[in-house]
């Protein structure tokens, strides 16, 4: 994260539109705001929909500014530098860490937010990228265990060496909270982009689904594919989403494999994670790019609620029984519908 976040609103519009009764005017209302180091558009349609987009756009700064690991007003900041000591937090992110939390249980360890200080030494917190040795990522490894992070009633803390960061869970949980706000302006129609996880709500003002693409990872201004969605949060962690180029000519990304603290690279270059709820997927999706291909079918086949699209380093497409209907390709590639009851 960078250490100032730059906020900027703009493109807002209101455009009267009919409905299909022609005597009531809706307005759709759409804002683009950068917020946790991302750019973000909140998009809705309904009577309320001006005074849904503004209090969204409210509540995005104040959920960034508890999360910020940079900003020192944060909970994240006071739970890692509390030097061992449980510090009082907001609900939020008691919830986020809860979250965080059991999907490091579910995940075996994949996810893991106490790799903050390993991400440091990589450069991806503030874009001075180097590739760190093995034996300064072991020493910093050493400290990164999300099971000594202890959450009770109001209060967190980590270990005094620990610290942790919420950027693989918070835009997830932040998607969560806008559907929401929505729903308590009687919004029926809503989609909003979290630099890259799109929440939606209901269908289009028209009742179709809305269409969410899915970026070609070996070309990231193009798509694959599209699917089909309503009610749902698409939420995808990739490889090309932040990156660098050693002098070694490898890319190192920024979604790192606890078991060695290096970019994860266990097959996945791409997983879309397609689900009622963002906070889970935004979490998942970062554990099951770590866990690797075979682990994430299992862990899949385990779990149920959710469904994923993976493209693997080879370049083969894999997409869960229950999303396959409703994707359409955009691009050639090979690839194969998973069963829940198939074990290949
Ligand atoms: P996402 O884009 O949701 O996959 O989240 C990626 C972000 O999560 C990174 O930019 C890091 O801040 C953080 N991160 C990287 N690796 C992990 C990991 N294994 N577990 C939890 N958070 C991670
Ligand atoms: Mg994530």
């Amino acid at each position: 994260m960078k250490n100032t976040y730059i906020k900027i609103i703009s493109g807002i519009c209101v455009m009267p539109l009919l409905t299909a009764c022609g005597d009531h005017a809706e307005t759709v209302k759409s804002a683009d705001v950068f917020a946790m180091d991302t750019y973000m558009n909140i998009k809705a349609y309904g009577r309320d929909a001006e005074a849904a987009v503004a209090e969204s756009e409210a509540r995005i700064y104040e959920l960034e500014q508890m999360f910020s690991v940079t900003n020192e007003a944060s909970d994240i900041w006071s739970i890692n530098h509390g030097e061992g000591q449980p510090v009082t937090v907001s609900e939020d992110t008691v919830s986020v860490l809860q979250t965080a939390q059991t999907m490091h249980k579910e995940s075996s360890g994949a996810l893991c937010i106490s790799l903050y200080p390993v991400l440091c030494a990589w450069g991806f917190t503030t874009g001075e990228y180097r590739v760190p040795t093995d034996n300064e990522i072991a020493k910093l490894l050493k400290n990164a265990d999300d099971t000594l992070i202890s959450v009770k009633d109001q209060t967190a803390r980590c270990p005094e060496n620990m610290q942790i960061d919420l950027g693989a869970v918070a835009k997830g949980y932040t998607g969560d909270e806008i559907m929401e706000i929505m729903q308590a302006h009687h919004i029926n129609s809503a989609i909003i982009n979290l630099g890259g996880n799109v929440q939606t709500l209901g269908g289009k003002p028209d009742g179709s689904a809305w269409t969410v693409g899915i970026t070609d990872p070996f070309a990231p201004d193009s798509l694959i594919g599209t699917v089909s969605v309503t009610d749902k949060a698409v939420i995808t962690s990739g490889n090309y989403e932040r990156y660098f180029t050693g002098e070694d000519g490898v890319r190192y990304w920024h979604i790192l494999d606890p078991a060695d603290g290096c970019p994860a690279d266990n097959g996945l270059v791409s997983v879309t994670v397609i689900g009622a709820c963002g906070a889970e997927c935004d979490a998942l999706s970062t554990a099951l790019f770590v866990e690797g291909t075979e682990q994430a079918l299992q862990h899949w086949r385990k779990s149920g609620g959710f469904e994923m699209i993976l493209v693997t380093s080879d370049g083969e497409l894999l997409l869960t029984e229950g999303i396959a209907a409703d994707y359409t390709a955009k691009k050639e590639m090979p690839y194969r519908v998973v069963q829940r009851d198939d074990e290949s």
